[in-house]
């Protein structure tokens, strides 16, 4: 199964993705995640990259495929993909690689998406995402998985989020109707079960 999660940031792409992906037996890959590690990798590429996520901007196209594909290649049995593709571009350097069956797009109104940023909050070692008021960490402040400090990312400032907010609406959006044979939508706004729930009826999984 190849399956594309798009919507706005903090629209639950993460947290739906990783549930779907279980659910399929397959990867739950998101660029931004694996950004985020070449980061703090401090590798060339995390360092050719880190402007231009720090600023909400977008990496260039071609850099984001070569990543991407490199990943793609090594899942065999499919993929949910978050954060891939987001401009028409993408898309079409994706299609001509392996078409997604599904593409669900969890609509999310961005006054959502910015009160759930403001609550959002990773690990500064392995990236894991909590939030404070839908999935809080065990112990407030401290990471579950190897007990780091949760930080604030650094896109998540105001000026980032704005820019964000306006690539999606002017550069992601237009996907939907090139996808438009295959779109599954999926109001994002409730709570995490309701809106996983949702996703599982609507795919028939
Ligand atoms: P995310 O975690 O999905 O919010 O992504 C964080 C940042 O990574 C984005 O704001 C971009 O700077 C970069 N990024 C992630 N996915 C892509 C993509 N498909 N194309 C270009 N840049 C991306």
């Amino acid at each position: 199964m190849r399956i594309l999660l798009i919507g706005p940031q903090a629209s639950g792409k993460g947290t739906q993705g990783d549930l779907l992906a279980k659910k399929l037996g397959v990867r739950h890959l998101a660029t931004g995640d694996l950004f985020r590690a070449e980061k703090q990798a401090g590798t060339e590429l995390g360092k050719r990259i880190t402007m231009s996520i720090d600023a909400g901007e977008l990496v260039p196209d071609e850099v984001t495929w070569k990543m991407i594909k490199a990943h793609l290649d090594e899942q065999r049995g499919g993929w949910v993909l978050d954060g891939f593709p987001r401009t028409l571009n993408q898309a079409e350097l994706l299609d001509a690689y392996a078409k997604p069956e599904k593409v669900v797009v969890l609509d999310t109104p961005d006054e959502i998406c910015i009160e759930r940023i403001s609550g959002r909050r990773i690990c500064e070692t392995c990236g894991k995402e909590y939030h404070s008021k839908y999935k809080p960490p065990k112990q407030q402040g401290v990471c579950d998985v190897d007990g780091s400090r949760l930080i604030q990312r650094p896109d998540d400032n105001e000026e980032a989020v704005k820019r964000r907010l306006e690539i999606y609406h002017e550069q992601t959006e237009p996907l939907l109707a090139h996808y438009v044979d295959r779109l599954v939508r999926v109001d994002g706004s409730p709570g995490i079960d309701e809106v996983w729930q949702e996703i599982e009826r609507k795919l028939g999984i």
